[in-house]
């Protein structure tokens, strides 16, 4: 389950990191999203509250043992001294259903049809501060997650301040962020930032094909340039059926005005795509490669860069607010029927 993740490989370098050299009782693992900071954060938890005896000699803490009954509890989901606080959307997500308290939120008929929250409420800070109260069940420490700290609202993250900045007894905190300019400052400065980066590729790509995606290399390849390098997000578009082919098709497609190219996806991930080719167009007005799609699959004619620019800014602006459309498939419409205009070509 959650807690059993295997170590990305790419994580093992910044575990070794924030084990050895964090020496605050709350650390802030920053970095793009879909780098693994709930992973490398579950590992920090593991590592912190592993019970296996260490020789005298070790200088440097190390990564849980797996076998130790803390490891156990962890793998099974009933940690008495660990606590993961997510929004309720990713919660299913994780397939988190039925563990833990998941009290915040109302259970059953009625409340599953409403859309689960992306907000860590103060509800579940609560219960949280109710935890830290008290002392260690196994004596070892205590542990709360919280990713990604963002999804705090204003509310939920005043009242975490006065127990992040002094933490009763053992409690340690992991918090991970991908977005740290959305957190309070006074949460930011009351923790010690550790770095991730986007892992290379050659160790993304493995990665990938151990994961299943792509039976040949061009398709783990494309959907990691799609998704900017980000080894768990081209896993999950690969899940959710996204075809390298289909990727490589869209700027075709929306160069003609086919919003069905995008109808299949939710709107954030449809308007995030049309910012990555926009901003391929541009890099290649530019002079400069492509980032997110392969050459081929774009224009070879010059476009105006006036019209590409004045898309994105159309795009960025519908971004803000794509999680609530009013209207999906109208927007979407609008939008390719803008990039259509925008890529036609120079004259
Ligand atoms: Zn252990």
């Amino acid at each position: 389950m959650v807690s059993k993740t295997e170590l990305l490989p790419w994580l093992a370098q910044p575990l070794a990191q924030a084990l050895s050299q964090g020496r605050s009782h709350a650390l802030l693992l920053q970095g793009p999203a879909g780098v693994g900071q709930l992973e490398l954060a579950l590992q920090l938890a593991r590592a912190w509250l592993c019970e296996a005896p260490r020789p005298q000699a070790a200088t440097q803490p190390e990564p849980a043992c797996g076998h130790c009954p803390s490891c156990h509890l962890l793998d099974a989901g009933s940690h008495p001294d660990f606590m993961l606080l997510v929004p309720d959307a990713l919660r299913e997500q994780l397939g988190l259903e039925g563990e833990g308290d998941g009290e915040a939120e109302p259970k059953g008929g009625k409340a599953s049809k409403a859309k689960p929250s992306r907000e860590i409420k103060v509800e579940a800070v609560r219960q949280m501060l109710a935890f830290a109260q008290t002392s260690a069940a196994r004596g070892r420490a205590k542990v709360v997650v919280i990713h990604p700290a963002e999804a705090l609202n204003t509310v939920a993250a005043n009242a975490l301040l006065k127990t992040l900045e002094e933490p009763a007894g053992l409690l340690r905190f992991a918090l991970s962020c991908s977005a740290p300019e959305q957190l309070l400052p006074t949460i930011r400065s009351r923790c010690q930032p550790i770095a991730l980066h986007l892992p290379p590729r050659e160790l993304a790509l493995q990665w990938l094909h151990q994961q299943g995606v792509g039976a040949d290399a061009d398709e783990a390849a494309v959907l990691l340039d799609a998704t900017g390098g980000r080894p768990q997000e081209a896993l999950r578009w690969s899940e959710d059926g996204v075809a390298a082919q289909s990727w490589k098709e869209l700027p075709r497609r929306v160069a003609r005005g086919e919003a069905a190219a995008l109808s299949d996806w939710p709107v954030p991930r449809a308007i995030s795509a049309l910012q990555r080719l926009v901003n391929d167009l541009l890099r290649l007005e530019h002079g400069a490669p492509p980032a997110f799609f392969p050459r081929e699959a774009l224009p070879t004619r010059r476009l105006v860069r006036d019209a590409l620019l004045q898309w994105e800014g159309q795009l960025r602006q519908h971004a803000r607010h794509a999680e609530h459309p009013l209207n999906a498939g109208l927007l979407l419409e609008s939008l390719v029927a803008q990039g259509r205009q925008a890529m036609r070509p120079a004259r």
